[in-house]
């Protein structure tokens, strides 16, 4: 089980994560984009800090729902809409819970997914976050249907979203800003793929810090 605890730690070390990797993010954008995505990313998470340190009792969905409303309020651009909707869709898939099982996870995931897939209409393949977050959701569904738990549950599904930032060097945009590159935009790795990543890491048991 994943306690409130865990969760309200690990949201805690996304934004840490976040700012540590501020420039890096944003130097991603440079090279395919408009070099703001740390900067946006980084805004919102500063601003769900303080927010999160008002609610330490408050259930998992609430915390979820907080973070989704203060990026969609604070990030302009692509990303803070995507995200934004993505973490407010969790919060509404668990809403008060104040643990959750690794089939809370699952339904978590594929909530986030289909969040930022109706709002941004990409599919996999497009060199979004979503080539990471999609084989992320396809590898813990299948760890989970392979009887794997824990630790070694989210190392394949890490693993999975890892793998996918490495794919979107090699395709061409096709949505967001770095689809007007066209070809120029191979070679490159998504930066919100990256993101996705690193916040994704930041949910693995152990790594809240
Ligand atoms: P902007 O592109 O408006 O400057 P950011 O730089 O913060 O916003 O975010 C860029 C990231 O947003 C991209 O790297 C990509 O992963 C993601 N993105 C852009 N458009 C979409 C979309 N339609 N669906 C999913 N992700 C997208
Ligand atoms: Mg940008």
């Amino acid at each position: 089980m994943i306690s409130q605890k865990e969760i309200y730690d690990s949201v805690a070390h996304v934004a840490k994560t976040i700012k540590e990797n501020k420039e890096f993010l944003t130097a991603l954008d440079a090279a395919i984009g408009d070099g703001d995505h740390g900067i946006n990313l980084d805004r919102g998470f500063s601003a769900v800090l303080p927010k999160l340190e008002g609610m330490p009792d408050a259930d998992i969905g609430a915390i979820f729902k907080m973070v989704g409303m203060t990026l969609v309020s604070t990030v302009g651009g692509a990303s803070g809409p995507l995200y934004g909707t993505a973490f407010m869709r969790i919060g509404s898939a668990l809403a008060k819970k104040t643990e959750l099982d690794a089939g809370d996870a699952l339904a978590a995931l594929k909530a986030a997914q289909e969040g930022i897939q109706t709002r941004g209409k990409a599919v996999e393949g497009e060199k979004t976050m979503l080539d990471a977050l999609i084989p992320a959701v396809r590898s813990f569904e299948e760890g989970l249907s392979a009887g794997l738990s824990g630790a070694a549950l989210w190392d394949k599904t890490v693993a999975a979203a890892e793998a996918g930032v490495e794919y979107t060097k090699g395709i061409i945009a096709t949505k967001g800003r770095a689809s007007y590159l066209g070809e120029r935009s191979l070679g490159s790795q998504d930066p919100g793929a990256t993101s996705m990543t690193m916040i994704l890491k930041c949910f693995a048991p152990g790594a809240e810090g």
